[in-house]
Parts: C-alpha cells; sequence; structure tokens
C-alpha cells in the first residue's frame, strides 16, 4: 500500500507496522475493529507527521491508548484507508512536587502516574479499576470519572494543560497550567471527552493533590441507592470522603463465591453494599469511628478495613464487578452481555431508578442482571445478560432519559452509543457538536462513527 510506504519515509520504520495486528485493535470485550496500518509514534513531531500524511490522504486514523474503554471507541470499522495511531510510546512523567503537577505523556498509564505521584508523597484524583492499562490520554479522551469523583472531580478538573495535534499535523501545546488563564475560547475543554474525533492529546500537564494521610474503608448493608449516599455524606462529616459506592447484594454475593473470597456482610440483609473510604488523617481510625458511633449504631452490620489484606479484598468485590459479569455470560450461553454506564438525578435516584429495574426484572429476554457504581453521583453500571432484542437498549435508555439522566455518565458514547445521543442532546446542541467536528476535522478523519454518528 503506498501510504504504508510513505509513512516508511518520514517515521522510523520499525513504528510503521501493515498489517495492524489483531491484539491491538481488540477491545476489552473481545470485539475486534480494523485499520490497515499500525504507526507506533515515540513523540509528538512522529505523531504530527502522521497525522499529516493522513489529512492529505484522507486516511482514517483511531488514536488507541489502553484499549480499556467501553463503547467501541477504538473499534474503527471503515471501507477506506485507515491507520490505528497508538500513543503507548508517550511514556515522559515528570512530577514537580513543588507545583503539585505532573508533565505526563499521553502512554502513560494510570497506575503508573499514581506510583509517580505518590513517590512524592502527593496522589493523581483519578482512578479506576483498569488503571494498569488505561493511559492518560484515553483518560482525557473519555474524561473519566472512577472512583475517587466525590473527592476531586472527574479527569476534567485534574488538566491544567494540554498538547494536542489537529487532523492536519498542527500542534496546539499549552502545557503551563496557568492557576488563571481567560483568553479565547476553551479549547482544552474541547478536547477533553472528545473520544478521539477532535484531536490527538500528546501530553498533559496534570494536577496534583496531596496523597491522603491515613485511609479506613467501610463497608455496610444499605436498603436504598441513597442510604449508600447517605452513608457516605455521614462518613464526610467525620473525615474527608475519598471514595463512595454501591454493589447489589446479589452481584456482591455471587461475585464473593467467584473470586473464593470471604464476605465480611455475608447474611447482612439490605438490597445493596455501601463501600465508603475517608481520609482519617493523624486522627486515626479510632477517633473517628468513635464520633461516627451514632451512625454505626444503626448499621450493626458494618465492616471496617485500613490498609492491607482486608481493605485490599474489600475492594475487590467492588473492582472485580466487570470481570465478574463477563465471567457470568461466558456461562449464560446464547445471551449477549449488556452494559449500561447511567446518570441518574441524585435527589431521586430510587425513585428514578425503578423503572429501569422493573423492565429489567420483566423483561422476558433478560437472563440476570445487576447493578454497581459511584452511587454518590447517582453514576450506576447495569449490566445484563440476555439473548439478543433489537429494542432493548433503546427501550432502557429512553427510560434513562425520561427519568433526567444521561446515557453516558463517564465512560463516552464511543460507537456504541452513537445512534441514541439524540435522547440526551437537542436538535441545536447536535448541530453545534457537528460544526465544531466540522471545523477542527473539516476531512472528518479522526474517529469517523464515534459519537456523531
Ligand atoms: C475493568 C474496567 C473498569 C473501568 N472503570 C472505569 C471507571 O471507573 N470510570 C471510567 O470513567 N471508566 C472506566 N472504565 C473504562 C475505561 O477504562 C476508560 O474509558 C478509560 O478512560 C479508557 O482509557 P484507555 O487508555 O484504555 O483508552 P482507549 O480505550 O484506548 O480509548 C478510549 C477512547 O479514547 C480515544 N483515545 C485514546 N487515546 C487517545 C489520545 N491520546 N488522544 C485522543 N484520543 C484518544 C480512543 O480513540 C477511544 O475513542 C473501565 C474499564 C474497565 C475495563
Amino acid at each position: 500500500m503506498a501510504f504504508v510506504d510513505d509513512l516508511r519515509t518520514v517515521l522510523p520504520p520499525d513504528q510503521v507496522i501493515a498489517p495492524a495486528p489483531d491484539a491491538l485493535l481488540t477491545d476489552w470485550f473481545g470485539r475486534r475493529g480494523h485499520a490497515d496500518v499500525l504507526v507506533r509514534p515515540r513523540t509528538t513531531e512522529e505523531v504530527a507527521a502522521a497525522l499529516t500524511m493522513a489529512g492529505e490522504r484522507r486516511v482514517a486514523v483511531v488514536p488507541v491508548g489502553g484499549n480499556t474503554g467501553l463503547v467501541g471507541g477504538t473499534l474503527l470499522a471503515t471501507a477506506g484507508p485507515s491507520m490505528a495511531l497508538s500513543l503507548a510510546g508517550l511514556t515522559e512523567c515528570e512530577v514537580d512536587a513543588a507545583g503539585s503537577t505532573a508533565l505526563v505523556g499521553a502512554g502513560v498509564t494510570v497506575a503508573d502516574l499514581h506510583a509517580a505521584a505518590a513517590a512524592a508523597d502527593l496522589t493523581y484524583g483519578v482512578d479506576l479499576a483498569s488503571r494498569d492499562s488505561a493511559t492518560v490520554g484515553g483518560t482525557i479522551a473519555t474524561n473519566a470519572g472512577g472512583i475517587h469523583v466525590c473527592a476531586y472531580g472527574t479527569t476534567r478538573s485534574q488538566v491544567l494543560g494540554l498538547e494536542v495535534v489537529l487532523a492536519d499535523g498542527s500542534v496546539l501545546s499549552d502545557l503551563r497550567g496557568l492557576p488563571k488563564d481567560n483568553t479565547g475560547y476553551a479549547l482544552r475543554d474541547l478536547v477533553i471527552g472528545s473520544e478521539g474525533t477532535l484531536a490527538v492529546i500528546t501530553r498533559a500537564r496534570l494536577r496534583l493533590h496531596p496523597a491522603p494521610a491515613r485511609r479506613l474503608l467501610l463497608a455496610a448493608p444499605c436498603d436504598t441507592l441513597l442510604d449508600c449516599v447517605a452513608l457516605g455524606r455521614a462518613c464526610g462529616r467525620a473525615a474527608p470522603l475519598l471514595s463512595c459506592e454501591c454493589v447489589d447484594t446479589a452481584s456482591w454475593e455471587a461475585a464473593a463465591v467467584a473470586l473464593s473470597q470471604r464476605d465480611p456482610l455475608a447474611g447482612a440483609p439490605g438490597t445493596y453494599r455501601a463501600l465508603v473510604e475517608i481520609d482519617v488523617g493523624s486522627r486515626g481510625p479510632a477517633a473517628v469511628l468513635t464520633e461516627m458511633a451514632p451512625t454505626l449504631e444503626l448499621l450493626p452490620d458494618v465492616a471496617v478495613a485500613e490498609a492491607g489484606a482486608d481493605r485490599a479484598a474489600l475492594w475487590r468485590l467492588r473492582e472485580g464487578q466487570a470481570e465478574w459479569w463477563n465471567l457470568v455470560a461466558a456461562q449464560d450461553s446464547g445471551a449477549e452481555l449488556f452494559k449500561f454506564d447511567i446518570t441518574l438525578p441524585l435527589a431521586d435516584l430510587d425513585a428514578a431508578f425503578t423503572p429501569v429495574a422493573g423492565l429489567l426484572a420483566e423483561e422476558p429476554a433478560v437472563r440476570r442482571w445487576g447493578v454497581f457504581g459511584h452511587v454518590f453521583e447517582g453514576s450506576l453500571h447495569l449490566q445484563f445478560t440476555a439473548s439478543p432484542q433489537p429494542d432493548l437498549e433503546e427501550r432502557i435508555l429512553t427510560l434513562v432519559s425520561a427519568a433526567g439522566g444521561s446515557l453516558s455518565a463517564e465512560h463516552g458514547v464511543g460507537r456504541d452509543k452513537a445512534g441514541y445521543l439524540h435522547l440526551r442532546r437537542s436538535p441545536p446542541e447536535l448541530a453545534a457538536m457537528r460544526s465544531v467536528k466540522d471545523a477542527l476535522d473539516p476531512g472528518g478523519i479522526l474517529n469517523p462513527g464515534v459519537i456523531l454518528p
């Protein structure tokens, strides 16, 4: 292919691999995308060279980070020429301890950024179960949330500066991270959450926070989703809140069995298990637990863990949920696994969730279903196995929309949810998004089919 030969004249030949290997084009569910060639740049200049050539030749480009995205964002499917651009080779990671920031390449994993921050007694505000593979570039491109949004906000709140390459190969770089800077359109904010459709992220200046001094994790049974939130609020009044998560009891107990793990809440009543982590700081767990006695007296079955194996085991029952549902899908022969990442209005969380739960409970095609997620923000991951049903997704997302919720809390729109974007965005909003896309990527080469169908 002439395009591949030409790429080898502007990039080191060993960084241009044709055909693109299947492993890199396969997502976490085992679904496979397509690209004629894989390019592995190591510098921003190499990313720019690849994009300049792709722009001139109208080659579709899919940026790839850790491939842990859950909405088909990396599953390029186009009849024309195509290129997968892996950012894994951009691995710079410099912590500025005095300024509490880090200058990080797009290919650095979230786990490696955490390790670098911890060495300076700092922490990065975003953490998620896919931390060992998910990259800084991918998490910015999807505006990832994760388990600490209640403490530090989403990825958007961590980004102080960005370097990106546009579809024509031009580089926009502002990595200074000035605390105040009102100079025109916030291009950085447009790129955050744009899922590889407006620009390729190469580097970022990220905010870091003081590392929590001493963590205390509580697991407790709760009757409702809002009870989980209320527990998080009560704990947050006693000490800074780090996480407030939930899992439905049946999924929690089934994961404990599947993972051969002891369940400290086994047999306790309640529809949900709440997992709440706080930073007890220098006061220590005993003083904070004493202060929380009135709350804890109402929760006789609460389990408490500090650092070490007990804490890790409790977190595993929450973070192992995605993996456990993949196992369920493998067991339910003839059924597909459906995953939804919805937000519902917090004030009416249980009332808003009831129609969705009712549909799943009554729909004959559904075999098993469960829910877990970042309950403090009304951000719920619904999972179910069902025999294929053409309109089931739409019926669920229509209920979510009618309740005033969103079809994507944190995973993005990708290719999977692009056809439903109208349920969340009005025609004028969709038209404005289309104008932005056409202005920044007039040839439509960047991740076609993602977000805007
Ligand atoms: C077990 C598990 C748990 C998860 N938990 C969470 C969670 O709690 N919260 C959450 O938000 N998500 C979660 N996710 C989803 C996923 O990890 C995030 O969406 C993550 O941000 C994807 O990062 P990645 O590097 O793997 O990106 P990829 O999957 O490689 O790409 C995701 C999207 O970003 C684009 N992209 C990637 N890199 C760049 C770049 N440098 N420039 C421009 N575009 C780019 C891709 O084209 C694609 O559209 C989870 C996934 C798994 C498997």
